[in-house]
């Protein structure tokens, strides 16, 4: 990070979180502790001038339902083409290329075909801790009705991975998650999409 921007004092990248429903706040206070400056973002109009977005957990479903319904679904895609974003469970659902069980509409900008609901009733929330290539203390994971991630594309790099599935991944400008890293003291994951987001000012 040598750019201009990022190496003015005190200087800190402005990232969306989309409020729609789900849980935006602790985003909001990962972020903060990642230094960022978190701005909660629920019309297209209010994606102006940030410099990165999070997409968070929740039910996809309703968060589709209501980017359709507000004429926002394609203005949240340019804004995610274009920008550095970070999805987490539903919020990788949005992202994916492909989505299944069942099919469902998505940005399409990740990858990546998610199953959802994907690993069934009995385990279908639970926290485990694994290894990640962010550094050698292993990476706690809460996963929450959380999704599968069953094929990525060649551009896509495995960040990590549960049961041989990638979980936490990385294609250019999108970092996407099947589990709550915002659910975890670990700040690892938000700091490098802070980086991210620093490096594309
Ligand atoms: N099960 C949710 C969905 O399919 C995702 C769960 C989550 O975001 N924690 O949209």
């Amino acid at each position: 990070m040598t750019n201009r921007r990022t190496n003015e004092e005190g200087w800190r990248p402005r990232i969306g979180v989309l409020a729609i429903q789900g849980n935006f706040a602790s985003h909001a206070q990962a972020l903060g502790e990642a230094r960022a400056d978190a701005v909660e973002v629920r019309k297209p109009e209010e994606l102006a001038g940030l410099d990165g977005l999070v997409l968070p957990g929740g039910e996809s479903t309703t968060m589709l339902k209501f980017l359709e319904k507000r004429h926002f679904f394609q203005a949240l895609k340019e804004f995610c083409a274009a920008h550095p974003v970070f999805a987490t469970c539903a919020g990788t659902i949005l992202l994916a290329r492909e989505v299944r069980n069942p099919a469902q509409r998505s940005l399409g900008l990740l990858d990546a075909v998610v199953e959802r609901n994907a690993y069934g009733r009995q385990i279908d929330s639970t926290i485990l801790s694994a290894p990640s290539t962010l550094g050698d203390e292993p990476l706690e994971m809460v996963f929450i009705r959380a999704p599968r991630i069953v094929e990525t594309g060649p551009a896509v790099e495995v960040l990590a991975r549960r049961d041989g599935f990638a979980v936490l991944v990385r294609q250019a400008h999108i970092l996407a998650a099947t589990f709550h890293p915002e659910l975890s003291r670990d700040r690892r994951v938000h700091r490098l999409f802070v980086e991210m987001t620093a490096a594309a000012v």
